[in-house]
Parts: structure tokens; sequence; C-alpha cells
């Protein structure tokens, strides 16, 4: 199971439901992408349907980069919840700007320190309501 509700900005919706679904699609081809306003060009992370700086709502989507800087992490050993398998290792990435929460997959939690370089590695999630695809940022080393 690889599901993540704590680090799922938008969960079970689908591309009815939220004109931000667009940040699953790019996902799906590999690429973690966030919103950049229109009108004063603030980007944000997570992705928004309206500015937080002057309450815009026109909005572009732009990729971020594809690597990232671990800046802090921790590692759930215990207490997972049935069907997972730990250690699970929550992490902020610093990717371009944006300071992104997500996971670290793939790796072996001894030998992670903070400053290390990682790469996108999107994960699946639960499907939408209407049985299309989702996929969530997830970090490896390289
Ligand atoms: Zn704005």
């Amino acid at each position: 199971m690889t599901y993540f509700r704590a680090v799922d900005p938008f969960p079970l919706e689908s591309a009815e439901h939220t004109k931000l679904h667009e940040v699953y699609t790019r996902l799906a081809s590999g690429r973690l992408a966030t919103t950049r306003c229109l009108e004063c060009r603030t980007s944000a992370w997570p992705p928004r349907g309206f500015c937080g700086e002057c309450a815009s709502d026109r909005f572009e989507w732009v990729d971020l980069p594809g690597e990232g800087t671990l800046h802090a992490f921790t590692v759930q050993e215990t207490g997972l919840p049935a069907g997972f398998q730990g250690p699970r290792v929550f992490a902020i990435v610093e990717v371009g700007e944006h300071r992104v929460f997500s996971v670290i997959v793939d790796a072996d939690p001894a030998r992670l320190a903070i400053g290390q370089r990682v790469r996108l590695t999107p994960i699946r999630v639960a499907d939408d309501p209407r049985g299309n695809a989702r996929w969530l940022p997830a970090f490896t080393p390289p």
C-alpha cells in the first residue's frame, strides 16, 4: 500500500471537481508542476486555484525541477496503519523556490542526510471517484 493521505493535497478529487487536477496529469508523466498567478506572478505550493497574494483566480501551470534537496525528514518505524510496511520516511524537499511535504521511497533511512540531492519519482495512489489514476510526488536518492 502506497497511499499517504497526509501528503495528499486534493484527496480523491476528480477533474470534474477541481481545476487543480492538472497536477496529477503532469505527475503521471513524471513532472512536478504547480500554479503561478497570472496577475502578480507569484508561484505557490501546493497548487492554488486563487492567489494568496493578490486574490486573482487566473493562473498558469509551471513545471518545477525534477530534483530537489532534502531539507528535513523523519522516519516512522512503528504505529503504521494496517497494510503499510515500514519504515516510512516523511520529508520536506526543497524544489526550486518551494518546500514540498512528501515521502522518500526506495531509500535506507540510515543513509539519508539533510542537504542531499533527491529526484522526483511520482507514486500512484488511490484512483479518483471516476476511476482515473492519481499520483503524488515522492522522492528518492539519485
Ligand atoms: Zn497574484
